[in-house]
């Protein structure tokens, strides 16, 4: 495994049944990270997805749902940079 394999990325958590396929969140990522679901949740409306890969974490998807709860942006670089830190920490220590 590459080191840029092994790194965590952000991505986005979308709650399926909270979505109601307005597909601003799809419009505005600006890595084209997010698309429009084949198939429909639980109220009839198709939702967004994401396709696994692009999410830069910037979370703009975040800010353009109108839908309370229905996008999470998990940033998971910030805690792996801490953790190395700690370790360079007590390998100093
Ligand atoms: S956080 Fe940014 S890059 Fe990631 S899916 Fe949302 S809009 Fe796209
Ligand atoms: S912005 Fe929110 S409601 Fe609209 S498509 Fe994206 S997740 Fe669904």
């Amino acid at each position: 495994m590459t080191k840029s394999e092994s790194k965590p990325r952000p991505f986005p958590v979308i709650h399926k049944n909270l979505c109601k396929a307005c597909d601003r969140c799809i419009i505005t990522c600006k890595n084209q990270a997010l698309e429009m679901s084949q198939e429909l949740n639980d109220s009839g409306y198709n939702y967004a997805e994401y396709i696994g890969e692009g999410c830069i974490g910037c979370g703009d998807c975040y800010y353009s749902c109108p839908e309370p709860l229905a996008i999470e942006v998990h940033i998971p670089i910030k805690i792996a940079k801490n953790k190395s830190e700690n370790k360079i920490n007590d390998e100093e220590g």
